[in-house]
């Protein structure tokens, strides 16, 4: 991309303030972390509801960024960088993207539809890959930010684009539709479900089909609802001659008419009718989903004139997608991203941008990089390109694997090449992995999986796998309730309740969080050793924590004029001037704070001192997700009101006040004072059904199936021959116990896991590493996954069944199940 800056004002219908309009652009960057950002940058900085870009600005500009698109200009920067002032960046960033797209001519396929859409642009990226070069949308990049951003990225090397749009309501398609403007509609399996934000499935089909509204041809799975939709659509917009290119197991009159479909084993047979020619096409999947979406991937070949033998050779190599960039713990105190199944360049700039995100403070950046394949530059260019970007993102150490990137050796610093995988895993021993970040990624060809699973820490089959962006998304949430200038504070004790500590309070000052909270001066500790800077108030702070306190910049809870003596001494000795303090009053919990009758004795203890200065006030309800006690909330309230007012004008200071916990902030929004604490609620779980429909699941508990095995009628399983079996039953065998944390009570068919969507009880009692389930009606085998909570059982449920709440379900789960980030 070069565009002039100047051009784009227009384009945009922006006002302009700056210094310099004669500048060229090559890079859109709309996250303030990528280390890809540079003078040739411009920056837009959307401004979401809790998020605004608008406020790294002023770093941006300090780390070389000129060229912004903005709302409004930050205050007194006016003359520092270059502006297009607009009323909306989001908006704007669509409209740049349409233009932008209108710059190029070539075959665009759009993807929309209920499910399967990344799958089939992946695997269409995967059979088309070798007779062009493909722009496709990076992972599941479908929605109004990630679809411009995709298209955005189109280079004039490019021949054919595959972009997906994913909407959640009416209104949003005709965005996106200008954004990729396809030329060949493929509408993906359309789902029966009563979507949120569909009156009903018409409105829902009606909506997705405005994606092909200037589209000459629609692929589609031939069915009455869809067909009815499809006229009514041609009949609005009639001035594009369509073609309608249609398939079906049952309806004769589609173009490709599947007469007979058979399963073996893992693969499927079809047959079908086209052109009047019948062929045959096996196609490497059992599951139905799997098979549809291979089939659409057929009429795509089909449209572009495929000839038989191609298409069968290709999708019988099919391959499941993976959709994300996993992180794992690796070996000697190293994190492995793992993205082994692409290597595209521009795939490869979002991996490094996570990398960035994610590397551990004191650790190194390293890149295992296979070649790179389609790119439409000669190797020259590629290999110049990928080099200055590896260097860009100041990575310490490359290795290089396949006989391309070899040859380019001398362009990386610190390099080391191999020219196939085997003989790189014949040298992992002398390569020292040691404290490194490790971004793996290549093409499918190089096997990397064999890398990440040598690199990858060797721990049991379980693992609790954390949705990072469902926390931002939480926390977005609850954000969006606060009054203007109200800060947050995030509650990460114990281990972020079970989520995992450093990875969240990661993504915590990414959102610019104000406090994190958590119990213990060790907790807080483990942040700022792992590069947290933000402020951390520790609850409960024994007093031998206080000079480690200290030390680490971490600020206390006080809450008794014994503990604050103790503090005081330690920090008079260190001579400390207006160290933080939090002091907590007890307005009715009764578990730690001052009482009204020794606030006196704080009072003059404080006065005029200057060894500490008093950062906030805060008190805890007992009982704000239960509305028969929200008298007893409101005389909270009130006496925290009084006896924090009392503090303030008495000792002339101007803390924080805060008393709100998560349901504190659902229910009682006029007592937000200047800040919250916001616990649970970040990891997915609210008091109040209606609430929890806009939270999102968090943390998923996974595990796999060491064996199964068919039992007689009488027979009885596990210890003290609990379950009995009635008839015939398959058991299956599940690596997890009340080791790490499932409780008892969970067994004995009270509670179950699901595999493949289907709930299997558990049987007997839970061990203390396994545990057994009833699978006689599941189709399963070893190997085989399965969820112990998540979606489905959800903490939620299992905290009922069992008596208790989801704060002690989650954080149970034991410090050996690993946790797996992703995003
Ligand atoms: C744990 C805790 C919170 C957070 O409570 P949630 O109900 O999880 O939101 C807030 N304040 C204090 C003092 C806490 O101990």
């Amino acid at each position: 991309m070069s565009l002039n800056l100047k051009s784009l004002i227009s384009v945009l219908n922006a006002d302009w303030a700056g210094t310099d309009k004669d500048v060229f652009i090559d890079h859109i960057s709309i996250d303030s972390r990528s280390l890809q950002n540079g003078s040739q940058t411009l920056f837009f900085a959307l401004a979401g509801v809790n998020n605004d870009a608008h406020s790294f600005i002023p770093d941006l500009i300090k780390n070389g960024v000129q060229n912004f698109v903005v709302q409004y200009i930050p205050e007194n920067y006016a003359d520092k960088a270059n502006f297009l002032v607009v009323e909306n960046t989001l908006q704007a960033l669509q409209e740049f993207a349409a233009y932008y797209r209108n710059l190029f001519h070539f075959p665009i396929i759009g993807l929309t539809g209920s499910n399967g859409k990344t799958i089939v642009k992946e695997w269409l990226n995967f059979l088309l890959s070798p007779d062009f070069n493909i722009i496709r949308s990076p992972k599941s990049y479908n929605s109004q930010v990630g679809v411009p951003l995709s298209v955005i990225a189109i280079n004039e090397k490019h021949n054919l684009g595959i972009f997906e749009a994913g909407i959640s309501t009416v209104n949003e398609m005709g965005k996106l539709e200008k954004i990729i403007r396809p030329t060949i509609g493929v509408l993906t399996n359309i789902g029966s479900a009563h979507d949120e934000g569909f009156k009903n499935l018409v409105q829902k089909i009606d909506e997705k089909l405005l994606l092909f509204k200037e589209c000459p041809v629609i692929i589609y799975q031939k069915n009455e609802i869809v067909d009815s939709c499809l006229s009514q659509f041609a009949a609005e917009y009639m001035m594009h001659p369509r073609k309608l290119f249609s398939w079906s197991f049952t309806d004769q009159s589609a173009a490709v008419f599947i007469s007979k479909k058979e399963t073996k084993n893992e693969d499927t047979v079809i047959q079908y009718r086209y052109k009047n020619e019948n062929f045959t096409l096996e196609i490497p999947f059992s599951d139905s989903a799997s098979v549809e979406n291979a089939i659409s991937c057929l009429l795509v070949l089909l449209y572009f004139n495929y000839d038989q033998n191609a298409i069968q050779s290709r999708i019988k190599m099919l391959y499941p997608v993976r959709m994300r960039l996993e992180v794992k713990n690796g070996i000697n105190n190293c994190s492995i991203i793992d993205d082994s199944y692409s290597s595209d360049f521009q795939s490869l700039k979002i991996a490094l941008d996570f990398l960035e995100s994610q590397k551990k403070k004191g650790a190194s950046k390293t890149v295992i990089l296979s070649d790179i394949f389609q790119s439409g530059f000669t190797n020259e260019e590629l290999y110049s390109k990928v080099a200055q970007l590896i260097s860009d993102n100041k990575i310490n150490r490359v290795i290089g694997i396949g006989p391309t990137i070899s040859s380019f050796k001398n362009q990386f610093e610190n390099s080391t090449m191999f020219p196939n995988t085997a003989d790189f895993i014949a040298a992992i021993e002398h390569l020292n992995f040691n404290n490194e970040t490790i971004l793996v990624k290549g093409a499918r060809s190089f096997q990397f999986e064999e890398i990440v699973s040598l690199l990858e820490e060797k721990t049991h089959e379980t693992v609790l796998e954390i949705n990072l962006d469902a926390i931002s998304q939480n926390y977005n949430y609850f954000k969006a309730k606060l009054a203007t200038n109200v800060k947050m504070m995030a509650m990460v004790k114990a281990f972020g309740y079970g989520n995992g500590g450093l990875e969240i309070a990661k993504l915590l000052e990414h959102h610019k969080v104000d406090y994190l909270g958590v119990a213990f001066a060790d907790e807080g500790i483990l942040l700022k050793n792992g590069g947290i800077k933000l402020p951390i108030m520790v609850l409960n702070p024994e007093s031998t924590s206080f000079p480690s306190i200290i030390q680490y910049q971490l600020e206390p809870e006080i809450y008794s004029i014994k503990g604050l003596n103790a503090f005081l001494k330690i920090a008079r000795e260190k001579n400390l001037k207006d160290f933080p303090i939090h002091i907590k009053i007890d307005t009715g919990m009764h578990r730690l704070g001052f009482e009204e009758n020794t606030l006196e004795d704080l009072i003059q203890t404080l006065k005029g001192n200057s060894t500490v200065r008093v950062q906030s006030v805060l008190s805890h309800l007992a009982t704000s997700d239960d509305p028969k006690h929200y008298d007893f909330v409101n005389k909270q309230i009130a006496l925290f009101e009084k006896l924090s007012s009392r503090l303030i004008s008495e000792l002339n200071i101007n803390p924080i006040r805060h008393i709100l916990n998560t349901s504190g902030i659902s229910n009682f929004p006029n007592a937000q004072y200047n800040m919250v604490r916001l616990g649970i609620g970040l990891y997915g779980v609210s008091n109040d059904p209606a609430e929890q429909k806009y939270l999102e699941n968090v943390g998923t508990l996974k595990s796999i199936i060491s064996q199964v095995r068919t039992i007689p009628a009488g027979d009885s399983v596990g210890y003290g021959r609990r379950f009995m079996a009635e008839k015939e039953t398959k058991i299956a065998t599940i690596p997890i116990g009340y080791a790490d944390g499932i409780a008892r009570l969970w067994g004995n068919e009270v509670g179950f896991v699901v595999i493949k969507n289907q709930k299997a009880k558990i049987v007997g009692s839970v061990c203390m590493d396994m545990l057994m389930v009833n699978v006689t009606e599941i189709d399963c085998k070893e190997g085989d996954s399965v969820v112990i909570f998540g979606e489905s059982p959800t903490v939620i449920e299992m905290a009922e069944a069992l008596k208790t709440i989801p704060y002690e379900i989650m954080t149970s789960i034991s410090q050996r199940v690993k946790r797996v980030f992703f995003r």
